[in-house]
């Protein structure tokens, strides 16, 4: 199999138009390209279609429904569905089980469900949810702004005698909590990076502002759903965003979807239904399907299967939900889940104690975000700013610095898009194609140097442990692992 696509960048519209036109025109007989709706803004929701025409229609075969980018802000999830109609679409003459696959099934991708919302948040410094529409605009507040023009919004750190935080005194570029007994020194407030609407700067108005763009399409489905205040950016009513009711007519015109993975980011994550009540009341035989499932997800990706309202909601009482894989299973009866791609914390090695009912403390936040940090400045230096003095408009002397969120905590940084561990880049190696076998042990050993043996999936790991070396030549590769420990990602 080969990928014919380079996955080095996020595609914006038209790049993925462009791409999804080539594939129709490549393989017709293997997809269908089709618009399911219009946005505000003229772009496409398209969906690809993808079957052996030749061996039934695509009605007539059981189907799986795979999408990505409900969030604007959620661009991976658009580039694992292109990627996956690409391995799908040239892995088929020579890959026995794609063939089976395209032959006896239909599986439909609709990659961005928001075009509008992503392109806006590949195009500027903003940060918004769904989609670039207003949604009960509220003034008053902080308004992120660029103010630097280095087309990010990072944070601002402001002094002030009144101010919680303080400089780390082993690395000045750190922020940590002041103490009640320091009361000499440099204190600072910290801010997003932006402007007081107004020049409002007063005690009772350094909240941040309500985002104008705050609608959230993956509230807006008509299973539990609830308006705002409840579930804020819900929408006027269920399905009130034409990208939303396209959605659902699209899966209620396709009865022979049986199954669904809906893409986010991040956590790392296979979230399952239900979402509006406690798994234990949930019926036991759809729950071993959801497990069953999930369990398969974890082994080949490494992901955590969590039930969505046992361990994932952080309010069980007045809970979010009007969610699309609630939707899909509550009404549709589809085992649907939604893939939380891309897992900073984890890989920094603090992540999150996702299921756990008990609060983290505020120094327990702060090592995760700093671990996330060092985790940039060694591996994404591109995307971490240390401070730097600003002129503010409304405050005077300000620091603007910290990191670019957008591909390191909310997406990976493009170096790590098209793989995220070590099984991954062994995968992807070999199904180049040529000759794979000495391709694939050049990257085992690229990987490994950088992964480590930690970063190998435990169920590869136990295989590695049963291979027994001659001990000279253990000892050779204890030494190598001991020596790549030490230089640890200053050689990569
Ligand atoms: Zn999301």
């Amino acid at each position: 199999m080969k990928t014919s696509l380079s996955y080095g960048h996020y595609y914006d519209y038209d790049e993925l138009k462009a791409a999804l036109e080539g594939f129709a025109r490549q393989y017709p007989g293997l997809c269908t390209l089709e618009s399911n709706c219009v946005t505000e803004k003229g772009r496409e929701q398209f969906v690809m279609t993808l079957t052996n025409k030749d061996a039934g229609d695509a009605l007539s075969k059981p189907g799986w429904y795979l999408d990505g980018n409900i969030h604007a802000g959620e661009v991976t999830a658009s580039m694992v569905a292109l990627h996956f109609i690409d391995t799908l679409l040239t892995g088929y003459a020579g890959d026995e089980q794609i063939r089976r696959l395209l032959d006896r099934f239909t599986v439909y991708v609709i990659p961005r469900v928001s075009p509008d919302g992503a392109e806006v948040y590949l195009h500027s410094p903003a940060h918004l949810r769904s989609a670039d529409r207003a949604d009960h605009p509220k003034a008053g507040g902080l308004f992120p702004t660029d103010l630097d023009g280095d087309g990010v919004i990072r944070s601002m750190r402001v002094p002030s005698p009144y101010g919680a935080w303080k400089k780390d005194p082993d690395d000045p570029s750190r922020l940590c909590l002041r103490s009640p007994s320091d009361t000499e020194g440099d204190f600072f407030d910290l801010y997003a990076e932006g402007l007081w609407e107004d020049g409002d700067t007063d005690e009772d108005n350094l909240q941040p502002k309500k985002p104008d763009w705050s609608l959230d399409f993956n509230r807006n489905f008509p299973f539990g759903w609830y308006p705002a205040p409840r579930q804020p950016g819900a929408g006027d009513y269920p399905l009130s965003n034409p990208e939303c009711k396209a959605l659902a007519d699209f899966v209620i015109a396709h009865p022979n979807i049986g199954g669904a993975s809906i893409g986010h980011t991040s956590g790392g994550l296979l979230l399952y239904p239900p979402g509006t009540m406690p798994s234990a009341k949930a019926a036991p035989q759809d729950l071993k399907v959801l497990r069953e499932i999930a369990a398969m997800g974890q082994e080949e990706l490494g992901y955590v299967p969590l039930n969505i309202f046992d361990s994932f909601l952080s309010d069980q009482e007045n809970y979010d939900s009007g969610a699309f894989d609630d939707w899909c299973y509550q009404c549709r009866g589809i085992p649907a889940y939604t893939v939380e791609y891309w897992d900073l914390p984890g890989k920094a090695g603090v992540p999150f104690p996702w299921g756990s009912k008990e609060p983290e403390s505020t120094a327990q936040q702060l090592q995760r975000f700093e671990a996330c940090r060092a985790w940039v400045r060694e591996n994404a230096p591109q995307y971490n700013l240390d401070w730097i003095p600003w002129e503010h408009p409304q405050l005077g002397p300000v620091e603007i610095g910290g990191l670019q969120s957008k591909f390191t905590l909310q997406n990976p940084p493009e170096a790590f898009l098209e793989a995220e561990s070590f099984e991954d880049a062994i995968r992807n190696a070999i199904s180049l194609g040529g000759d794979s076998d000495t391709i694939g042990a050049i990257t085992g050993a690229v990987a490994w140097a950088y992964y480590g043996r930690d970063g190998i999936q435990p169920d590869m790991r136990s295989m590695l442990d049963e291979i027994r070396l001659p001990e000279d030549l253990q000892t050779v590769v204890d030494d190598f692992a001991e020596y790549c420990a030490g230089h640890a990602g200053t050689g990569r």
